[in-house]
């Protein structure tokens, strides 16, 4: 919807992404006012499953790659559209660790009980399809399960958002047979139903405020035609689900500071490329779907994207020795270690421009976590029959044996070598009742306002430990409840 939308509603949500778009259902179907204003375009049915480069350059933020400056800088991956990153991730499902949560109930005073998040995970299941892969797996699923049967690990397939997936390959570019379930499939199409206005190509730059209710937004809106325009929406109540960089770039530019930015946590996450002696044709079919938790929660260990661009990424570190290789990309699958992450991040607005300065600090347990998983998931996969093992990591070369994977467990890797990126960012501004630790209450409820509430990864407390958008979605779903409940009385 572009041209002229209207310019005032009950509820005006900030991003379309997991957590906008939970809102933005749970709100509207309660019979509230919504109005959806989303920085990234619409994308047209058609163009899921196309061109990567193309979907690099419209779908996603900075082109796929927003620089995080530290001693080890990372690359993060985010989406930039009508349901933001889930309509180009991976699909995979987890429902919050009971251990986490009670985790953040000490550490945070996080009021929310596993009991009280199951109904909201049921929901979002639903609607989503989670469910298990059916039909025959992956020759790049079969291997990884063999390597890990033969470590002794256990592993557990990863249900997906993704019932009657077809293994085209093409998450990161949308889901060309409508399987994988971004939130453009059901939930913002619901919220329509019900109501919901959602306005594309609009990016929310400044909360406007009076004491401690704020007002409306400031906003660039595209008129279609190549020119922007400067409108103030007006809102009854705020919610922000700009994602974990982009709320509390939008709050710090506004005002509030308040623990907001102050402690970014993300999954770093180092890749490795297995060349197996007979085709696994990894990139015709869905990604590796097992997940080995036995290292859990400190070291992860799964299946990544296999395709020609992301290949020629994760060999680039290699680059010349691994030229040939793309060669026998028939050979190749690719496989990641993340980490819990307990470096310390910031999102800060930078002197100049429309981007924060993102920063990470990887620690020294961070380095220790992928050492040691590299070190793991190497030897997995030459106890698969992979043949080398080629890691995100300078001058290192191939692993060829076992012997020379397990030196990982015991030596760090060298940090300045390392290529690392991650797709999971969080706890931008954390909630719970700590007032000293926390951006907002439990309920999302950023703090010094009254009618501000945030619904997205920024506000997990700390490290998941699982992938987020589970979290994001239970935690968004039980407060956007308790909003509608208190905007109707
Ligand atoms: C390639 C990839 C693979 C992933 N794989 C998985 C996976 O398998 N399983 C999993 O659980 N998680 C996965 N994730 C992570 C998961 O998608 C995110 O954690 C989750 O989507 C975060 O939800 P969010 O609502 O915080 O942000 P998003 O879903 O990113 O949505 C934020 C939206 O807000 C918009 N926005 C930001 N600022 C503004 C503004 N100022 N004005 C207007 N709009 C704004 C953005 O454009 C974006 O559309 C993956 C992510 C990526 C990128």
């Amino acid at each position: 919807m572009s041209g002229a939308p209207a310019r005032r509603a009950q509820v005006l949500v900030i991003g379309s992404g997991a957590g906008g778009a939970t809102a933005a259902l749970t709100l509207a179907e309660r019979g509230h006012d919504v109005l959806v204003l989303e920085e990234g375009p619409r994308i047209p049915d058609s163009r899921y499953g196309g061109d990567a480069v193309d979907a690099m350059d419209t779908w996603y933020r900075d082109r796929g790659m927003t620089p995080i400056l530290g001693r080890v800088p990372i690359g993060f991956v985010e989406g930039r559209c009508v349901g933001g990153s889930t309509e180009i991730n991976s699909g995979f499902w987890h429902r919050t660790p009971r251990e986490t949560l009670l985790r953040w109930r000490t550490r945070f005073g996080l009021d929310v009980t596993p009991e009280e998040l199951e109904p909201c995970f049921a929901w979002a299941e639903a609607l989503l399809h989670v469910s298990l892969h059916a039909g025959p797996r992956p020759a790049s699923t079969e291997l990884f399960a063999r390597g890990i049967e033969r470590m002794g690990w256990s592993a557990q397939e990863v249900p997906r958002a993704a019932r009657g997936c077809q293994g085209s390959n093409a998450c990161a570019q949308g889901c060309p047979t409508g399987a994988k379930q971004g939130v453009t499939r059901r939930l913002l199409p619901a919220a329509v139903a019900a109501g919901a206005r959602v306005v594309a190509d609009c990016r929310a730059k400044l909360l406007t405020r009076r004491g401690p209710r704020v007002t409306g937004v400031f906003a660039e809106l595209g008129l279609g035609d190549g020119r922007r325009e400067l409108v103030h929406f007006e809102a009854d109540h705020v919610v922000v689900a700009g994602g974990p960089l982009q709320t509390p770039f939008l709050l710090r530019r506004s005002g509030f500071r308040y623990n907001v930015g102050a402690t970014l946590g993300l999954h770093p996450m180092l890749k490795v490329v297995a060349r197996f002696p007979a085709p696994v044709d990894a990139e015709a079919g869905v990604l590796p779907l097992l997940g080995v938790r036995e290292f859990w929660p400190d070291v992860s260990l799964g299946g990544a994207f296999t395709t020609r661009g992301h290949l020629a990424m994760q060999l680039s570190d290699a680059w010349p020795a691994a030229r040939g290789l793309l060669a026998e990309r028939r050979h190749l699958a690719s496989y990641y270690v993340a980490v819990r992450g307990s470096g310390a991040g910031a999102v800060r607005p930078a002197a100049f421009g429309e981007a924060p300065r993102v920063t990470y600090d990887l620690s020294t347990d961070d380095l220790r976590h992928l050492s040691q998983g590299l070190g793991r998931l190497a030897s997995a996969l030459l106890a698969a029959g992979a043949t080398e093992v080629w890691p995100t990591v300078q001058r290192l070369g191939p692993i060829r044996a076992e012997a020379d994977a397990v030196r990982w467990l015991d030596e760090l890797l060298d940090r300045r070598r390392l290529s690392l990126t991650t797709v999971h960012a969080f706890s931008s501004c954390p909630m719970g009742e700590l007032h000293e630790r926390t951006a907002t209450d439990s309920r999302g409820r950023l703090r010094g306002t009254e009618n501000v509430t945030l619904l997205d990864a920024s506000v997990l407390p700390d490290s998941p430990g699982v992938n987020p958008q589970g979290s994001v979605m239970g935690l968004a779903r039980h407060n956007a409840l308790r909003l509608a409940d208190e905007l109707a009385r």
